[in-house]
């Protein structure tokens, strides 16, 4: 069976982190871990957690860094976490955060971060045409849509807009990344963990760009 891996994915909003993200923890048989995902999942079904993170979430604000990470804690906890590693899609997103995923690894630590490098132009693009499942969050497009319309093909559930990819949510989005996210790139290089890699092409080439790049991190170049 091929190893785990403790992986982040950064990338601005749109680069494809959620795409590359479910095919990379089928690869490598570990969860993925979207902070985005658990939110939505918390909005749905009504938790205290999900009544306090859907206003800001909607406006496409950053939720307290003490309030991800605690819900993250619990996460990476879980036994297949410890066992084989995770992938982490939507977190870090701030130093803060990063500091904090640090400490709850040692003394492990992640084995790569990949940075999806993609044009706002194209992402503004690609948020446009975006469809996602209501219900187990699968990615659709406008261009890609479900076999039967808009029903997703994974669950049955309904396939819509997100409701945070509005032009005006998209926007703070963009600028919250830049001010808060953008910095964890130079701050993960200086730790020698970071790599780059064009999110431009199909979902295939990407993936097979992110697994030549764990595979050559771990001395085992295909
Ligand atoms: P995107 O990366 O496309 O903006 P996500 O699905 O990753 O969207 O997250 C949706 C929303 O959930 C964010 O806009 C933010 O409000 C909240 N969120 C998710 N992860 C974090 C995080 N690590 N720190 C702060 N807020 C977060």
């Amino acid at each position: 069976m091929t190893p785990g891996v403790r992986l982040v994915v950064l990338g601005k909003q749109g680069a494809g982190k959620g795409t590359q993200c479910v095919r990379l923890s089928h690869y490598y048989s570990v969860p993925h871990i979207s902070t985005g995902d658990m939110l939505r999942a918390n909005v749905k079904t009504r938790t205290p957690l999900g009544l306090e993170a859907q206003a800001r979430m909607d406006r496409g604000e950053l939720l307290p860094d003490t309030l991800i990470m605690d819900m993250v804690r619990e996460r990476l906890k879980e036994r297949n976490v410890s066992s084989r590693g995770f992938i982490l899609d939507g977190c870090p997103r701030t130093v803060v955060q990063a500091e904090l995923l640090q400490d709850m690894l040692a003394p492990s630590s992640l084995d790569l971060v990949i940075d999806l490098e993609v044009p706002t132009e194209l992402v503004l693009v690609r948020i446009a045409s975006r469809r996602v499942c209501k219900d187990c969050q699968a990615i659709y497009s406008t261009s890609e849509p479900p076999v039967v319309k808009w029903i997703c093909d994974v669950c049955g559930g309904m396939v819509q807009q997100r409701p945070d990819d509005t032009e005006e949510a998209v926007s703070r989005r963009l600028a919250a990344y830049e001010a808060e996210t953008a910095p964890l790139i130079g701050w993960y290089e200086d730790r020698e963990l970071l790599v780059r890699l064009d999110g431009v092409g199909t979902p295939d080439e990407v993936l097979e760009r992110s697994i030549a790049a764990i595979e050559a991190r771990r001395g085992t170049e295909r």
